[in-house]
């Protein structure tokens, strides 16, 4: 009988370890392959079996730089991508819009959609194609303690309780919702996702469509739209207890009927939205990183591109640092990502503040806002290079 805890390596020996990732989620999988080149021994481990993640519900929409990293590390696959050429930003009962495009800023696409499930098998594939990267799924870790120089760690795997010594622990378990050095500000905000179907070609064009409920997300995928309908959780129970048709008047209702006609939609599912910030990112020969560090609201569609950057400035230092634990080296990391974290999550906190409140004078000042967008290239430049690239749109 085969064990559900793979070893694709047998190399580093079972018990040692220089760096020992908790989750193999994309932020996970994307540090292990940026290692990949060190002298360092990599174990990943996973509390998930092997290729769980083909269920997840989340369609995402990776930034042009974020496709840049992944495919540095043979980790893009094109096929599964749908790029963004244009995106349309309005608001439902208010004036104002803006739009951009790829062709001003020289580049194929503003952005890619694919669906988490396909980002983390063509990451998966290419953690299974490097020796180098010893993986445990089915597996977590119950304690840690310190050691003379790194730390003690216990996994429970499916074979039992299994000991690693290692130098650095880094977390990547993904949104952490129990953990009170996390702080929560609970949005009352549910995003509904689903697959729909358009009569009209989407002329790969992504909406974003402020509503009095939240914003309304439309992203380009295949033939169709993902959507992420944003709205409090009592209007979200009933909406997920819609048969499909009703479910897709009532989206066609939310979005207006003037652009698009909604004509299927595929299953449904639903996340709570917070913005859940980790005052530390560091311990004691411990570093947290993507989703554990930072949960955002995904009106912009920053986490994982965020989270990935996180992967490869860490990787960055670490492979520069003979002990990868050692807290001078850890130190810079977190100095270097405390702009990108703070700027990221103020943009997009910001975002949901300004466009889920109805009140007549915000309306106004939204409309005038998406009005100077449109009318001011810098700083539609500005929101545009933040969605291409991410903190670099900072001057
Ligand atoms: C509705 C929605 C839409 C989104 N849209 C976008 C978007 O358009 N663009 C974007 O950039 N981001 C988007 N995001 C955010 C994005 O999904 C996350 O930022 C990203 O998945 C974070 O990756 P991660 O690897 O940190 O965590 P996760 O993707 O959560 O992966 C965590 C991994 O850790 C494993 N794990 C969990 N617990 C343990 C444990 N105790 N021990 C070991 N392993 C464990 C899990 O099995 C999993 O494999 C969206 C999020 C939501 C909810």
């Amino acid at each position: 009988m085969t064990s559900p805890t793979q070893t694709t390596s047998p190399t580093p020996a079972a018990d040692e370890s220089d760096i020992l990732i908790l989750g193999a989620g994309p932020v996970g999988m994307t540090l292990a392959l940026a290692l990949a080149g060190s002298a360092h021994r990599v174990t990943l481990v996973d509390a998930a079996q092997p290729g769980a993640a083909a269920d997840d519900p989340r369609a995402l929409a990776l930034s042009h730089g974020a496709r840049q990293l992944l495919e540095s590390l043979s980790a893009w696959d094109a096929r599964a991508a749908t790029p963004i050429e244009h995106i349309h930003v309005s608001q439902r009962g208010g004036f104002g819009r803006t739009a951009m495009a790829a062709r001003d800023y020289d580049l194929p696409a503003l952005g890619y959609v694919l669906r988490y499930g396909h980002l983390a098998a063509a990451l998966a594939r290419q953690v299974a194609a490097t020796p180098a990267i010893r993986l445990l799924t089915n597996s977590r870790a119950v304690d840690s303690r310190p050691t003379r120089d790194g730390l003690a760690v216990t996994l429970q795997t499916a074979d039992g309780p299994r000991h690693l010594n290692t130098r650095l622990l880094v977390h990547a378990e993904g949104t952490p919702y129990d953990d009170p050095a996390v702080s929560v500000q609970d949005y009352r905000q549910h995003a509904i996702l689903a697959e729909v179907v358009i009569a009209e070609d989407h002329g790969r064009q992504a909406w974003e469509r402020f509503t009095p409920d939240g914003p309304l997300a439309l992203l380009p995928l295949e033939q169709g739209f993902a959507i992420v309908f944003t709205v409090p959780p009592a209007k979200a129970d009933q909406l997920m207890a819609l048969d499909d048709a009703a479910f897709v008047a009532a989206l066609q209702a939310q979005f207006g009927s003037r652009r698009l006609t909604f004509t299927g939609t595929g299953p449904r599912a639903r996340f709570p939205l917070a913005l859940r910030m980790r005052g530390d990112t560091l311990g004691e020969r411990t570093v947290w990183v993507g989703n554990t560090a930072q949960t955002l609201h995904p009106v912009s569609g920053q986490g994982f591109n965020l989270g990935l950057r996180d992967a490869w400035e860490l990787a960055a230092i670490l492979k520069h640092s003979r002990d990868p634990g050692a807290a001078e080296a850890l130190q810079r990391y977190a100095r270097g990502r405390q702009p990108d974290r703070q700027g990221s999550a103020l943009f997009t906190d910001g975002i949901v503040r300004l466009f889920s409140n109805d009140t007549a004078p915000l309306r106004l000042a939204r409309g005038l806002g998406l009005l100077a967008l449109d009318i001011f290239p810098p700083a539609r430049h500005f929101v545009a290079k933040r969605m291409i690239w991410g903190a670099r749109a900072w001057p």
